[in-house]
């Protein structure tokens, strides 16, 4: 390749150096001109419903990125720029000369939609896209192609069809060198030159402006009202009388309309953090090479977690997934009593989920979100169901459902439900954006076919707000999964509320550390403390109705109401039920 390819290189999905085989392949090109670039998407930034924590992570893993970039090569580092891709890159292509877009893949149906859109006007501009999959195990789009266009929906789909693809890759180091960002004839010696002839560049560049929403969701454990929605008109400005510096740098939370002291930052960004916390986990070869996800406990919390707690930082793309792949697989090797477990329980497994659910996602596109079209996804007759327009859009903000229902959301959402199990997982949520798998295996069941036949559609946006691992895949198939709306259909088993929780953690150390208000109970009662008798209460400082709600529902009851309500939907209805879970061949975990 001639040493004229200038690139721009947009980061979205893959915040990190090592292992990037976009990076590699935009390097490949061996270009005169790298310009790191990270757009500030209004919709994601605005119209999607975004909590702080997951913010804050994100602005933590840009800071960490650009500090690499800048590690690499004094004169660069990530260059923020705001607005709708598809309007700023074909500007940003014209200014800066650029003559190859390089990216990773975003195999999400919005990604794919937005790259669209954004080939067909580098098609216009005469700019080459080059795009390099490096998200997942196996590429999504291989995957569903070989599949015939269908959706993995069990595992062993999934191991079948890669068992063909060879191995996984293998990771790659992290470039030594980056091109400048520099511009055609430019004289500039320093970062700060660079940047403000960038700046320069950006001069007259056009607004966005558009409904968003706007606002840091609230956090605060005594409200209890659902965060509203919060449309209003939002501009992002490139050109802003400041520094140069301060117009590409990463923003800070208060910039972009955050209260960063809501929240809680226990989980941190970036990709040095991230490849420092799998060494630490991989040196553990014992722990490796005996995962087993079902006997992980879910009551340990994020600072001394059971399980990697390493999604944050796939989610984000500061780790790459194939070098956690390999770096368990070396993990194992070391382990003197060889690997006690396989898929779908160990490690390996773990990483496959989350492949099978791009998979699944990546064949069905947008209506893997909701029930509605979505072929795979059984119908029930939840209460709080989604509704549309007439174009099918869903309508916002939404009509109230039944207030029962209503009012049982919204306690399950302020972890105010009187079920302490539920509660101190949905705070724990609410407050530093992670639960552990079997946690949110336990919340999903409650609001779902457990307790509160509330549809997952609710449970899911929840999750959205709030995770900071949340991911458009993993995300509704995992809702599905626990609802049996699909992958899993054995709706007949579901998890104690008091039982549950007690089989892994007796003292009920969850409960003590995010339901404060109970933390006096004497460990017989922590899951139930509303069959202490009174002066057990008492003693406790803490009156059940009072101090703590009464539970909103009587467990045994709604259970057993909902257990018929599956048979029936079950028996009438098998609405785009693929033939494995038919066949009882869905994986159970
Ligand atoms: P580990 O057990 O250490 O697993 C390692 C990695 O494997 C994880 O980091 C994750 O990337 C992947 N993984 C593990 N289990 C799953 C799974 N069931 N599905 C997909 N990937 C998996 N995970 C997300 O990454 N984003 C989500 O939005 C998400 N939503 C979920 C919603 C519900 C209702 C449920 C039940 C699960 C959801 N999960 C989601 C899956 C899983 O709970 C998390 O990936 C896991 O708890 C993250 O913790 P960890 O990194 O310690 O996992």
């Amino acid at each position: 390749m001639s040493k004229s390819a200038r690139v721009l290189y947009w980061f979205r999905t893959d915040l990190r150096l090592h292992d990037s085989p976009a990076l590699q392949a935009a390097l490949d090109l061996k270009p005169a001109a790298l310009f790191p670039v990270w757009c500030w998407d209004p919709n994601y930034v605005y119209k999607h419903r975004v909590g702080v924590n997951r913010f804050r992570f994100l602005l933590e893993s840009m800071n960490a990125l650009s500090e690499r970039i800048t590690a690499t090569q004094s004169n660069s580092q990530l260059l923020v720029v705001r607005g709708e891709p598809t309007e700023l890159l074909p500007e940003l292509w014209k200014r800066w000369n650029i003559t190859h877009l390089v990216i990773e893949k975003d195999p999400s149906a919005y990604g794919r939609r937005r790259d669209t859109l954004i080939r067909e006007a580098a098609k216009k501009s005469k700019v080459e896209v080059v795009a390099v999959q490096g998200h997942h195990l196996f590429d999504p789009e291989e995957v569903v192609k070989r599949n015939k266009g269908k959706p993995t929906m069990a595992m062993s789909t999934l191991q079948k069809i890669v068992s063909d693809m060879g191995d996984v890759p293998k990771p790659l180091d992290a470039p030594k060198d980056l091109p400048l960002p520099q511009l055609k004839d430019s004289k500039s010696k320093t970062l700060k030159d660079l940047l403000a002839e960038l700046a320069d560049s950006l001069d007259g560049l056009p607004h966005y402006t558009g409904k968003g929403r706007e606002g840091p969701a609230s956090v605060d454990l005594n409200s209890t009202e659902l965060d509203g929605q919060r449309d209003k008109e939002v501009t992002c400005y490139n050109t802003v009388n400041g520094e140069a510096a301060e117009l590409f740098a990463v923003p800070t939370l208060e910039s972009i309309g955050m209260d960063a002291s809501k929240g809680r930052d226990t989980i941190k960004g970036g990709e040095p953090l991230a490849l420092e916390k799998l060494a630490k986990i991989c040196k553990d070869a014992e722990y490796v090479a005996t995962f087993a996800k079902p006997k992980t406990s879910p009551s340990q919390s994020a600072e001394d977690p059971s399980t990697t707690l390493l999604s944050p930082y796939l989610k984000f793309g500061c780790l790459s997934v194939r070098k956690f792949w390999w770096d368990v697989e070396e993990a194992k090797k070391k382990y003197k009593g060889g690997s006690k477990t396989g898929p779908p329980e160990n490690l390996n497994g773990q990483l496959l989920f989350r492949d099978m659910y791009a998979c699944a996602e990546h064949a069905i596109g947008d209506d893997f979100q909701r029930v509605r079209g979505n072929e795979v996804c059984r119908y029930m007759d939840w209460y709080l169901p989604t509704h549309y327009d007439k174009n099918g859009e869903v309508i916002l903000p939404r009509p109230p459902g039944d207030a029962v229902s209503e009012a049982r959301l919204s306690a399950f959402k302020l972890g105010q439900t009187g079920f302490p199990w539920i509660d101190a997982l949905m705070r724990q949520l609410r407050l530093e954006g992670w639960m552990h798998h079997l946690g949110r295996h336990s919340v999903a069941a409650f609001l779902t076919r457990g307790q509160c036949w509330i549809s997952w559609e609710r449970g899911a946006e929840i999750f959205d707000e709030y995770l900071i691992d949340w991911d458009p895949c993993s995300n509704p198939g995992n809702w599905m999964w626990l609802s049996c709306s699909a992958f899993f259909t054995q709706y007949f088993r579901l998890y104690g509320l008091a039982t549950f929780p007690a089989k892994y953690d007796k003292t009920g150390a969850l409960v003590r550390k995010y339901c404060p208000e109970l933390a006096k109970f004497p460990d017989k009662y922590i899951y139930e403390p509303f069959n202490a008798p009174k002066d057990v209460q008492q003693k406790a400082g803490c009156i059940i109705g009072k101090d703590y709600p009464f539970p909103m529902l009587d467990e045994k009851e709604t259970k057993g109401e909902n257990m018929q309500r599956m048979k029936i939907c079950y028996q009438a209805n098998l609405h785009g039920t693929s033939k494995e879970v038919l066949d009882g061949k869905a994986d159970d975990m």
